[in-house]
């Protein structure tokens, strides 16, 4: 079929593999509605309810503030205390959760952990005081952390929480927009800044008939303890009696497969398509070593990590985890430097191919039955898809408890009463835990619940029915003063540490809205001719990159396999992360506010 693991002394069958690769992509496009959603707006909104806090009963706020920053997850926490900083005292925070944190407040499913290595990923370590206690930190700690962090720079007390914003609208007298909330708060500022999040919505799949289903079902990011036993680090002692079915394969399903393996009475896994499983290699801080590093020592790791994963090569990888190595292997390998151009692509691919190799090989090493270990194996370029890391996922495999229905990428034919059919037979199960990820699909302004309707009565759903439109992914004609950060990094850079990103954008945040109040601007906008430009900008590096998206097998970095001219738009800028913030850097640099429109200056009155 393709090329061996061990064929180490021929080139291997480049066409043979793409051939395969593409086989795969084109099974899981057959089904035109492998990506529908159910509609959690109406009685499926149950789904949604917290489970972490319980409701705390408030008089509605009326108030006016200077900035209000909506959501209270890295970007929200990271602006606001940007913009403390910056000298701005009044700041409301408006939230949905009952506490901060953001995604870190909603995944509290068994074995959460993140991908990015805490000295890099946790934001501003040494300002606030914290070492933590494992190269990759559990999601318990970074929701700690981030609680630290809010009593660090005070933000507690400029939060409403269990909070969700119901309307938000520009008021051309009074230069301020009027937010409105659900708890019949109404709170005007003359800034706004959204930091909604890219994985704030749950998606549940609209699987022919999961609303029959009899047991228990619940989504990971909503994790019912009553019911599973246990809690995030301890044995679910509640399962020995339960089915248990799984609906993904993604990042999240890798995490919580290894600890439901070892509770439930018997698990099954319903996997579309597999994922990349990399070596984790987790491991307790050397809090010696790390105490011992010179101050600024977490910035330069951080850039470090960051310029290796834009493609430069360094003399010192200190993070020299599964993605520097991709980076090191694939795009600043010295080993290229003899290439001569036109086989660069080529030489690539290549690597990519021993990357995958390397996975499938793994996977042949640690599961013991060949069908399964077949079926677990992905068939596509190493960034199609959000890699994975785990030491135990695949390992749970070897289970006898344990069964992985694989669907050869159609997905499940539909949900019964009692369980769930893939391939015309029926897995009865107890409960259906569904790993199913975040909607990133819907219009921006139905995943964040509300519409803002800017200068002239525009709709910014109206706007970006088509496509987002921004300055830098930021900022949006029609809609002044207001500071979107970017979701999805759409239209603006992509970089796996998204905390680093989120700070490039609050510091961002943070300049514009300083230097506005120190001009004594009252309210900017961007010009039409600055918003087309980055658009025209994101559109063609989007088309350069889509060559290599439209062979990957569906996942949402190709907008699930359906690359159109709305993709197009919400694509990310293509240059590396380390461009993009440096030019955002070159932007605030020059001091000049291109592209903007100063509307109404009050010096004439001050
Ligand atoms: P995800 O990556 O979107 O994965 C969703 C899974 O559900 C995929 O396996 C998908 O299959 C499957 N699926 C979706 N709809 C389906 C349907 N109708 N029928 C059958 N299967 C269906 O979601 P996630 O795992 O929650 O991760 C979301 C993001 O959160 C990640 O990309 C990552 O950025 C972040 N995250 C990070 C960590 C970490 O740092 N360790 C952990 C968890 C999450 P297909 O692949 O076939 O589409």
């Amino acid at each position: 079929m393709m090329t061996e693991h061990n064929r180490t002394d021929e080139t291997p069958d480049l066409e043979a593999v793409r051939a395969k690769y593409r086989e795969e992509r084109d099974r899981r496009l057959l089904k035109e509605d492998r990506d529908a959603n159910l509609d959690l707006s109406g009685e499926f909104g149950r789904y949604l309810d917290d489970p972490y806090t319980e409701w705390q009963p408030r008089e509605a706020v009326s108030d006016d503030v200077d900035v209000v920053v909506i959501g209270a997850g890295w970007a929200g926490l990271l602006t606001a205390a940007k913009l403390r900083n910056a000298g701005f005292r009044r700041i409301r925070i408006i939230e949905k959760a009952g506490d901060v944190a953001g995604v870190w407040y909603w995944n509290r499913y068994p074995g959460a952990m993140c991908d990015v290595q805490s000295y890099i990923y946790l934001p501003l370590l040494e300002e606030v005081g914290y070492m933590p206690e494992r190269k990759y930190s559990y999601a318990e700690e970074i929701f700690a952390y981030a609680q630290k962090f809010a009593r660090h720079f005070d933000l507690y007390d400029l939060a409403l929480f269990q909070t969700g914003v119901t309307g938000l609208t520009w008021d051309e007298d009074s230069a301020r927009w009027i937010v409105e909330t659900d708890r019949s708060d109404v709170v005007t500022a003359p800034y706004v800044v959204i930091c909604n999040g890219s994985f704030a919505n749950p998606k549940l799949p609209a699987i022919p008939g999961i609303e029959t289903f009899a047991g228990k079902m619940f989504h990971t990011s909503r994790w019912d303890y009553d019911y599973t036993g246990g809690a995030a680090h301890e044995f679910l002692d509640k399962l020995g009696d339960t089915r248990v079915g799984v609906i993904g394969t993604g990042a999240t399903s890798v995490q919580i497969v290894p600890p439901l393996g070892e509770a439930a009475k018997h698990l099954y896994v319903f996997q579309r398509t597999p994922s990349t499983i990399g070596v984790r290699g987790n491991a307790l801080t050397d809090h010696e070593k790390m105490n011992a590093l010179p101050p600024g020592w977490q910035k330069e790791w951080r850039d470090n990590f960051t310029r290796i994963i834009s493609s430069q090569r360094e003399t010192v990888d200190h993070v020299d985890d599964g993605w520097t190595q991709l980076y090191r292997k694939t795009m600043s390998n010295p080993a290229f430097d003899d290439v001569p151009p036109e086989k660069l692509a080529e030489a690539r691919e290549l690597a990519d191919l021993e990357r995958m190799e390397e996975i499938r090989h793994r996977i042949d090493e640690v599961v013991k039955d060949p069908r399964t270990a077949e079926a677990l194996k992905p068939y596509y370029r190493y960034m199609c898809k959000r890699p994975c890391f785990h030491d135990e996922y695949l390992e749970t495999f070897n289970r006898d408890n344990v069964t992985l229905v694989d669907s050869q990428g159609l997905g499940i034919d539909r949900i019964t009463e009692t369980g769930v059919v893939v391939g015309g037979t029926e897995y009865e199960v107890d409960c259906l835990v569904f790993a199913t990820g975040f909607d990133q699909e819907t219009l921006y302004t139905d995943r964040v619940g509300f519409d803002v309707v800017g200068r002239d009565g525009v709709r910014l759903s109206e706007k970006w029915r088509g496509g987002i439109s921004t300055l830098h992914g930021m900022l949006s004609r029609g809609f002044p003063n207001l500071v979107i950060a970017p979701v999805n990094n759409a239209q603006s850079s992509a970089s796996v540490n998204f905390v680093h990103h989120i700070e490039e954008n609050a510091d961002h945040t943070a300049y514009l809205l300083s230097t506005a109040v120190e001009r004594g601007i009252r309210a900017f906008d961007v010009s039409s001719e600055a918003e087309a430009e980055w658009v025209r900008t994101i559109q063609e590096g989007a088309r350069l990159s889509s060559a290599f998206l439209e062979e990957c097998t569906p996942s949402r970095w190709n907008n699930e396999g359906r690359l159109d001219e709305r993709s197009l738009s919400n694509a990310n800028y293509a240059g590396a992360p380390t461009a993009f913030f440096a030019l955002l850097q070159e932007w605030r640099d020059n001091d000049d506010l291109k592209g903007l429109e100063i509307l109404d200056p009050i010096q004439a009155t001050a």
